[in-house]
């Protein structure tokens, strides 16, 4: 039974947009449909923008349940990443808009991270064919630097982590996970360390990014060492090696595959409303948000460009922020990207809410 869907073959970049609930009735709800659209009321834009203006992703998500968010936007991408496809899922969006929920989530209402790796330990169940190695890390990138969430406080702050070449970032924890619960523990050190890290936990919560990774190595089971599997015994799922796809690698005669996925809690997407952060974390946050929208603009045309067969490629601007450099593995190749636009539907919040549709629509 393969779990993947469209998307997963198809599309490079699935761009969706949740809109969270409101207790005030506002014009979003009316106006958020299930069609895949959105539609932009002339009375919450600025008075010059009529008509109303829509907007078109592969998904408009109402409500407050997390599981549909899930099956719709991620699970394909948790799936691709068990079958050796690197995968990102990005939640990006102004502070308050519900990025946190749709990754993390709740007790009541689990997020992304939570059901993703609930879904890999039960891939890894039924797949009896091969063998699994997964290993965590979580970190943090505030101003332009990377901090190790799962290193212990002091040597964090004393050691931030370096982007070494071909995007592999030393030193840095990695955590061998065998459970949900031992998840659940790494999960809960990073964001304990991540709480006492800071003077002002809201502020740095809002203006950093958080990527908790999960490196993927399996390898066939079975046979005496050096002998590899017999072919048609491969797991449901898995593929033959090919060009840009699924990175494998003989080891000891049998085929190892390493893939990672990548779950990243953006920093709001506001604009900087005091000096000091227009002076100095708007500015990094802002530069690397733009550089994000470019880079997955880029890969997203040049994926259009692949399937017309036009070989002329435009550069990736990977180099330009801590962020992209570090997924620069993950996203370039044959990589499964997920971004999540999440909108707060208040009518105070339509600039920004329009800043997001108008990121959103560039990177599809
Ligand atoms: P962000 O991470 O973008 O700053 P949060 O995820 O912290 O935003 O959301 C802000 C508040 O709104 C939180 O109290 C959260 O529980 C609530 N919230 C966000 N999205 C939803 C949703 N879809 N349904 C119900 N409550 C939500
Ligand atoms: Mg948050």
């Amino acid at each position: 039974e393969s779990l993947l869907n469209d998307y997963g073959r198809e599309d490079k970049v699935l761009v969706s947009v949740r809109i969270r609930p409101t207790n005030s009735h506002s014009a979003w709800d009316r106006s958020a449909t299930m069609n895949r659209s959105v539609k932009l009321q002339p009375q919450y834009a600025k008075s010059t923008a009529t008509p109303p203006q829509e907007f078109h992703f592969d998904e408009v998500l109402t409500g407050s349940e997390n599981k549909p968010i899930y099956n719709a936007v991620a699970r394909s991408h948790v799936c691709a990443a068990m079958d050796g496809y690197n995968s990102v899922i990005f939640a990006y969006g102004q502070t308050a808009s519900g990025k946190t929920f749709t990754l993390s989530g709740s007790e009541e209402q689990p997020g992304i991270i939570p059901r993703a790796m609930k879904d890999v330990f039960a891939y890894i169940r039924r797949t009896s064919t091969r063998e699994y190695l997964l290993r965590c890390s979580y970190i943090e990138i505030y101003n332009e630097t990377i901090y190790d969430l799962l290193a212990s406080p002091s040597s964090s702050a004393a050691q931030p982590v370096q982007i070494h070449g071909n995007g592999i970032m030393l030193p840095l924890r990695e955590e061998v996970v065998t459970s949900l619960k031992s998840v659940k523990e790494v999960l809960e050190r990073g964001e304990g360390n991540r709480r006492t890290a800071s003077t002002d936990w809201n502020e740095r919560s809002s203006r950093s990014h958080s990527v908790f990774r999960l490196v993927i190595e399996s390898r066939e089971r079975g046979g005496d060492e050096g002998e590899s599997a017999p072919s048609g015994r491969q797991t449901p799922g898995f593929r033959p090696p090919t060009p840009g796809g699924p990175r494998l690698q003989a080891r000891g005669g049998k085929s190892v595959q390493t893939s990672v996925l990548s779950l990243i809690d953006l920093a709001g997407s506001e604009k900087a409303t005091s000096d000091k952060e227009r002076t100095r974390e708007g500015k990094y946050i802002n530069t690397s948000l733009l550089t994000l929208g470019s880079v997955i603009g880029t890969l997203a045309e040049n994926a259009a460009k692949n399937k017309k067969l036009v070989v002329l490629y435009d550069h990736v601007p990977y180099r330009n922020s801590k962020l992209t450099r570090m997924l620069q593995p993950s996203l370039s190749g044959n990589a499964r990207i997920s971004v999540i636009c999440t909108i707060n539907p208040d009518p105070n919040a339509v600039t920004e809410s329009t800043s997001t549709l108008l990121f959103a629509q560039r990177i599809k």
